[in-house]
């Protein structure tokens, strides 16, 4: 068993860390604070990043941010009675806002029952100083995460640059960070994806999401797609780079996801995506039978 595991998975679960930072289950309620992206009102760019269906793929659009927590509250607290709670904006950029504005939908949550900290969702290049000084602030006071959008290594210098450079700043004022990579993008290779976690072993994170790159309807990816197709990874060579890039992961990183949760009547491919459970399964299937775990790689070539 993995040392940061009470179950059978060998890589640092973020059930496990929840459980043993607050004794207790903890549940993420997704909501959508009706925020915007600078790369989809223009101040950036416009459409968005090609993978991406401008947050809009939620029902919880015309919903208030209270109807939304408490309706996914109740599904929670019915799977999982006694749960404490973690509110997520996840819906596009989460901090691209006046810091008023943040308050009051952050805050809002944070006052509900049993809601121990937050989750948000952001761009690093959507996080100014004043919304840095708050965020600090709110960390003070909570539990806090910031998750951002890293998808690759394999980038422009300069936006690299600037990733890297906000959780810098995030962690000067001891904010966790939680990083999204994708797997598959076009015409990347295994040796590339792997790079990406390297580099991450180089950064101070706590937390990553590993996504598989789908295809939705709607997106810029799909007309990309539709002109010239690329190569989708299959199911065994998406669990395969999965295993090695978590045996070459820190293993003081918690793993808050390994694949993604596209709605079946958006996705174009890969259609196997679709089996979560498979995808969870076959991972644990291939480390127990590499005998490996997360960071095993790492230590070894530390150790060298
Ligand atoms: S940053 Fe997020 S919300 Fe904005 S365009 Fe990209 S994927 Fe969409």
């Amino acid at each position: 068993m993995f040392k940061y595991s009470n179950t059978n998975k060998r890589y640092y679960t973020l059930d496990y860390y929840y459980k043993t930072k607050f004794n207790s289950k903890v549940a993420k309620i997704n909501l959508d604070g009706n925020f915007t992206c600078p790369n989809i009102d223009g101040k950036v760019g416009f459409g968005g990043c090609i993978y991406c269906l401008n947050g809009s793929s939620d029902s919880n659009k015309k919903k208030t941010l209270l109807e939304q927590f408490e309706e996914k509250k109740q599904i929670m607290l019915h799977k999982w009675p006694n749960s404490k709670l973690i509110g997520y904006f996840q819906a596009n950029t989460n901090t691209y806002d006046k810091v008023e504005v943040l308050k009051e939908k952050y805050e809002l949550i944070l006052k509900q029952k049993d809601v121990i900290g937050l989750s948000i969702a952001t761009r690093a290049d959507a996080i100014d100083d004043d919304v840095l000084n708050y965020l600090e602030e709110l960390n003070k006071k909570t539990y806090l995460t910031i998750e951002l959008g890293l998808q690759t290594i394999h980038e422009k210098t300069s936006i690299l640059i600037n990733r890297c450079h906000t959780i810098q700043k995030l962690r000067k004022r001891n904010i966790d960070v939680v990083v999204h990579i994708i797997n598959g993008l076009p015409y990347e290779t295994k040796e590339m994806m792997i790079d990406t976690i390297r580099y991450l072993n180089k950064l101070d994170i706590q937390g990553i999401k590993i996504h598989m790159l789908s295809i939705v309807k709607g997106t810029k990816l799909e007309s990309m797609y539709k002109t010239k197709p690329f190569k989708i990874l299959s199911n065994e060579e998406y669990i395969d780079i999965v295993c090695d890039q978590l045996e070459y992961l820190n293993e003081n990183i918690v793993i808050h996801r390994l694949t993604g949760d596209p709605l079946k009547e958006q996705l174009i491919a890969p259609k196997w995506i679709l089996n979560k459970i498979d995808i969870l399964n076959g991972i644990d299937k291939e480390l127990k039978i590499r005998n490996t775990y997360q960071g095993i790689k790492k230590i070894e070539n530390e150790q060298r």
